[in-house]
């Protein structure tokens, strides 16, 4: 059986925001167990915003997170990489509307939730355990994205984009093995084109934007002098947002999501269609039907 953590110390991160270019401080705190990931607006009378799907509001290019007229942006990388990581509990407290952006990646956040350290509490974390599949696969377009039953948390993910840079990726990660997120996919950056960033500006979004936190493609080649981390760093990126995303369930959940060509708004409507098929899914503690190994946040803390 495994236990719900939560951070064993605070830790601070200081960046730029994505949209608004403006410097926020960020802090990781330990939480009782049960009350999830909780964001704090100490610059907004300390309004507390939770991590679920009846918090999401209305934002397209980044996950946006509401209550009470109060709002935080860009939390889907660190909310991958609790996630991942297996941190149930943690307030975050930050002093504006956005997480900082940092790299683009999720990388510097999982080395602070490694600094920080986890601790089990005595509570059993129950997981979202899916027994039938469940499909999001809207009649207009050939994007699509499903979660079938599966011992631990999978993702087979594939893209296809008319770039010569980009074309068709494909992978597949256990996510709560070892190593998996934080090795293979928390690198991965944010990716986008010159002209989405161009018609972004025009919008008056991603002020903070640069090729210090994205890798860019232009008409002839990535822009980023560095290159990629990772030959695929796109299809792994979307893997990663796609766990930020599944995060908004509150809860660990054991399937394998196979995605085609999907993104954000596919992602949310997969993760609102499993809360409401009811069916399709217990919720269950631990119950030592699947390795060890591949439970999350084994080898952290
Ligand atoms: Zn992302």
């Amino acid at each position: 059986m495994r236990l719900r953590k939560t951070l064993a110390r605070d830790v601070q991160i200081e960046g730029i925001g994505l949209h608004t270019g403006a410097s926020v401080r960020m802090r990781l705190v330990g939480a009782p167990p049960g009350s999830g990931v909780v964001f704090v607006r100490a610059d907004a009378g300390g309004a507390e915003i939770p991590a679920t799907l009846e918090h999401v509001g209305p934002g397209a290019y980044a996950t946006v997170l509401e209550q009470g007229g109060v709002t935080i942006g860009t939390v889907e990388h660190l909310m991958a990489a609790l996630y991942a990581l297996g941190v149930d509990d943690a307030r975050v407290e930050v002093d504006g509307p956005e997480v900082p952006v940092l790299d683009g990646s999720a990388l510097p956040f999982v080395r602070a939730i490694e600094e920080a350290g986890t601790v089990e509490s005595d509570v059993p974390r129950l997981y979202i355990t899916l027994v039938r599949p469940i499909t999001v696969s809207p009649e207009d377009s050939e994007k699509r994205i499903s979660i079938h039953p599966c011992r631990e948390y999978r993702v087979t993910y594939a893209i296809e984009f008319p770039h010569a840079d980009l074309g068709y990726q494909e992978l597949t990660a256990s996510l709560w093995r070892p190593g998996e997120f934080g090795e293979k996919l928390a690198p991965a950056r944010t990716f986008t084109f010159e002209g989405e960033v161009e018609a972004l500006r025009r919008a008056g979004l991603a002020r903070g934007g640069s090729l210090e936190n994205a890798v860019v493609f232009g008409s002839r080649g990535v822009l980023n002098p560095e290159g990629f981390r990772f030959p695929d760093e796109p299809v792994r990126h979307k893997m990663l947002d796609l766990t930020g995303d599944l995060a908004l369930l509150g809860r660990p959940v054991r399937g394998h999501v196979v995605a085609y060509r999907a993104g954000h708004d596919l992602h949310s409507r997969l993760v609102r269609k499993i809360l409401e098929s009811r069916d399709c899914w217990h919720l269950a503690p631990w119950n030592g039907d699947v390795a060890d190994a591949a439970l999350p946040g084994r080898g952290e803390g």
